[in-house]
């Protein structure tokens, strides 16, 4: 089912659903954070429908040959929220359900997490509604260089940088940049950030945002009075952010005592051995059969007995029907939309700090900024260079979203949002109305 016909028809039974049980999706819950942080700031209208509404966006079908000769369509999407503060930036996902409203939240995140770290970027995100998993290397190479030659006309290192999220790697991003090269008749290695350090890649690119987890959950633990090497912590997503973030959590002496991924669960109250674990999946592809846990239910790892609950999976896995029964003391989001606004409502009355996405996992987006200075430069820098400026602009943008709410007695979600949107709201402002 994951074709064009059935992405559209899951697409539309997804919003029809939606909308007969006003249940939350990415988009009714980022507009409704948007709507929040206006309200505080006394924003008109005009400016609020503005920021509610992507500054352009482009619909692709994607034809592809299958190894065997037979051909296959793929929807494929890019979104551009918003390039007020400069060239809009964002991550391409490969997944069956992805779908143009998705798409249009993830890329409004990316404008708030920009000008939240401080970052000159707007915001912007691409999909393809594709299981990469039912496709062969070459297929997915095609695939991608179609997609590319097809959204070209609008991407470009000073217009809008592409990079890895869900399903999609730094070869990804390889083929994204030498399609694009081959197109302009020279070598852009600004094109895409989070390609391989040959081919002008950070160091550190790849566990970035992992290592930006990280530095927020443990600044998180201590700032409700729990040590990290008395804590103990569950990961939902075992991929590019879950996988590192649970290793580096329990090198900080974090027990991490629960894993899933979209197979299953596995749990060990002793602490996982995240090295181990990382061999079985490497091995077989999924957590689950790892000898050195027992088998959880993967819905069940959401309200696991643990101090740090990190998200790093997909959007909406929070919500009114579980937010009750979550039993972590801090949530760290990894993924981005992973709680709707009803389950934030229920966790800030229980007491349960939740850490944004656009906060907690923006370390991607700076080291991509760091790899498109680079780039830009063609100066790299040092592993420790890039890993201790990480950490700082991490630590300092938890210092000032903690400030701003603890000022205005609001949730860290609230916070980091308004003072996103300010900055974003102070740029349109200075540029002016055109004409
Ligand atoms: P990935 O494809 O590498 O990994 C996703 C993981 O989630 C896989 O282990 C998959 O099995 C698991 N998963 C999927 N559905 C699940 C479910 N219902 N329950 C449990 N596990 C499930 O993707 P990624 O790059 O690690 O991205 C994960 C999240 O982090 C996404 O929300 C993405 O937008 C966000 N994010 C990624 C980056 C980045 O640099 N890659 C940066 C910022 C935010």
């Amino acid at each position: 089912m994951t074709d064009v016909l059935a992405a559209t028809v899951s697409s539309t039974a997804a919003d029809a659903a939606a909308s007969d049980a006003h249940i939350a999706t990415p988009l009714t819950d980022a507009r409704s954070q948007l709507a929040e942080a206006i309200a505080l700031l006394g924003y008109d209208n005009g400016l609020h429908q503005m920021l509610a509404t992507p500054r352009r966006e482009l619909s692709v079908a994607v034809p592809l040959r299958l190894d065997s000769g037979e051909s296959r369509l793929y929807l494929g999407y890019r979104v551009q929220h918003n390039f007020s503060r400069g060239p809009a930036k964002g991550g391409l996902r490969y997944a069956p359900n992805v779908n143009l409203d998705e798409v249009r939240a993830l890329a409004m995140w990316m404008t708030w997490k920009c000008a939240l770290l401080d970052v000159p970027y707007g915001g912007a995100k691409g999909g393809l509604a594709i299981d990469p998993r039912e496709h062969s290397t070459a297929e997915l190479e095609r695939v991608t260089r179609r997609y590319t030659s097809e959204i070209l006309p609008i991407i470009g290192p000073e217009r809008d940088i592409p990079a890895p999220d869900i399903g999609t790697d730094e070869q990804t991003m390889a083929w994204i940049m030498d399609t694009y090269s081959v197109n302009m008749g020279y070598t852009v290695p600004g094109i895409v950030t989070g390609k391989p350090i040959s081919l002008g890649g950070s160091q550190g690119r790849a566990s970035a945002t992992s290592r930006g987890v990280t530095h927020i959950a443990l600044a998180a633990l201590r700032h409700v009075g729990l040590e990290p090497s008395r804590s103990t912590a569950a990961v939902q997503g075992f991929g590019k952010v879950g996988a590192d973030a649970a290793r580096f959590l329990s090198e900080a002496g974090v027990r991490v005592t629960a894993v899933s991924d979209q197979y299953g669960a596995i749990s060990n109250d002793a602490g996982l051995d995240i090295e181990a674990l990382s061999a079985h999946v490497r091995a077989t592809g999924s957590v689950v059969g790892f000898a050195g846990g027992e088998p959880l239910d993967g819905a069940a790892l959401l309200t696991h007995d643990v101090d740090l609950l990190v998200p790093a999976a997909v959007e909406g896995v929070l919500h009114e029907g579980n937010a009750a029964d979550v039993q972590a003391t801090v949530v760290v989001e990894g993924a981005n939309g992973p709680t709707t606004p009803a389950a934030d409502r229920i966790m800030r009355e229980r007491g349960i700090l939740v850490v944004p996405d656009i906060l907690a996992n923006a370390g991607g987006v700076i080291v991509s900024y760091f790899e498109w200075v680079q780039a830009n430069q063609a100066y790299w820098w040092r592993a420790d260079e890039v890993e201790s400026r990480l950490e700082e602009r991490m630590l300092s943008a938890w210092q000032c979203v903690l400030g701003y709410a603890e000022q205005r007695d609001l949730s860290l979600r609230t916070a980091a949002t308004a003072l996103a949107v300010e900055r974003v709201a102070e740029a349109h402002k200075l540029r002016g109305l055109y004409p």
